[in-house]
């Protein structure tokens, strides 16, 4: 087993594993399935286990254990069944960053080879079409089909001073679409100097270093990199949390990034959003993404509570304590049974409020709450806070 692919800190991390158990108490996989060995603390005790018998005392005085087939096995499918939340890492009294824990961890199967081989027809798909879906880049932008006054350049300019990074799910899921839809008419009415990057947008990177091949996702980074700066953009806001998480964490590039929800709340600031008054009770899911991993909890509230009429209500758990709606971490394609669970959960929960719109700020959990919701039979009202904003525009 190769450790590099950990750094020192995250080794340090696993052994200073106190075996508390704090973490069990909000893990949204372990109140589903009550596996010890799925829920942190077991996975960073297995962990421990293979490090002790590869590198410990017995191993440096006799040698070496081999790892045991089933037992890497089932570490794989314990650690890829996890929606990479990240609320064991808020609630660990040690402060293990677990979330990035787990990325490195599947970082060393993948070297192994013990991860789900479905992963090898995203990786393929990323890699060869630039977007998870495999089909033709170029078709990134069918969701402008949709836009009412599409003007002549189809938001595909030269040289602009903002770019619009839509991302795969929005570009490609119909479902979806109406998030660009409605926050490049936005864009467009205030007047922003924006672009697309059309067919040369390719996939940020995040599912492939979600999924644990970091290596392969650079040349995705290089070539956004590369693509903004050919256009002259100091600045890229983002519809989706991961890509504007993973341009934070992993994008060696100095532009100024915002989520939609910065975007639209700076407008607002600045007068050029005004709203005309409507009535609605309205909650907030915070995105794994969005939230936890980005520290964006004050903004998508602001804009709610600037608008006349909103009643805006909190879920039971929200803000830090906000549980994922299951389709975080590439769960939907690990276990998607699990994920539903998880999102019947949400669900539940949103209905408890009294609430008939639930607004967020990811299309992922758009499309995760939605589906379920229709399954369930609750009529819920879903929207993404840029559709939300359009319609309430005075
Ligand atoms: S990141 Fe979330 S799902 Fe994964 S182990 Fe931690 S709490 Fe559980
Ligand atoms: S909360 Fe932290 S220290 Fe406690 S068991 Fe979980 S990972 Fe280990």
């Amino acid at each position: 087993m190769d450790l590099s692919k950990l750094t020192p800190k995250q080794i340090l991390e696993i052994d200073a594993c106190t075996r508390c158990g704090e973490c069990l108490r909000f893990c949204p996989i372990y109140s589903q399935k009550k596996e010890e060995a799925i829920n942190p603390r077991g996975k960073i005790q297995a962990m421990k286990k293979f490090i002790r018998a590869q590198y410990g005392l017995w191993a440096k005085l006799f040698g070496a254990k081999k790892l045991k087939e089933e037992e890497l096995k089932k570490f794989s499918e314990m650690i890829y069944h996890c929606t990479l939340c990240g609320e064991c890492g808020l609630q660990c009294p040690v402060s293990i960053d677990s979330r990035s824990l787990w990325l490195a961890l599947k970082e060393v199967l993948v070297d192994l080879h013990y991860y789900p081989k479905n992963l090898d027809l995203l990786k393929k798909n990323v890699l060869s079409q630039y977007n998870i879906t495999g089909e033709d880049n170029t078709l990134r932008t069918g969701w402008l089909e949709g836009v009412e006054g599409l003007p002549v350049h189809q938001y595909q300019k030269e040289k602009a001073e903002y770019a619009f990074f839509v991302g795969c799910v929005s570009s490609y899921y119909p479902m979806a679409y109406k998030i660009p839809q409605s926050f490049v008419t936005i864009l467009d009415k205030v007047g922003v100097d924006f672009t697309l990057l059309g067919g040369a947008e390719w996939c940020c990177g995040f599912p492939l270093l979600g999924a644990g091949f970091k290596k392969e996702a650079q040349a995705l980074i290089q070539h956004n990199i590369d693509a903004m700066k050919e256009k002259g953009v100091h600045s890229v806001i983002f519809s989706c949390p991961s890509c504007y998480h993973t341009w934070h964490e992993s994008y060696p590039a100095d532009f100024h990034l915002y989520h939609s929800v910065h975007f639209i709340l700076k407008l607002i600031q600045d007068g050029k959003i005004q709203f005309k008054e409507e009535k609605a009770k309205v909650t907030y899911h915070d995105p794994c993404d969005l939230g936890r991993a980005s520290g964006v909890y004050e903004a998508p509230r602001e804009i709610l509570r600037a608008m006349p009429g909103v009643e805006f209500v909190e879920l039971a758990d929200h803000a830090e304590r906000c549980k994922c709606c299951g389709g975080g971490g590439l769960l939907e394609m690990i276990d998607p049974e699990l994920g539903a669970s998880l999102a019947k959960e949400k669900i539940k929960q949103i209905q408890a409020t009294g609430a008939d719109w639930v607004i967020t700020a990811c299309q992922q959990c758009i499309r995760t709450i939605q589906t379920t919701a229709r399954k369930m039979k609750v009529p819920l009202k879903v929207q993404y806070i840029t559709e939300f904003v359009l319609k309430r525009m005075a």
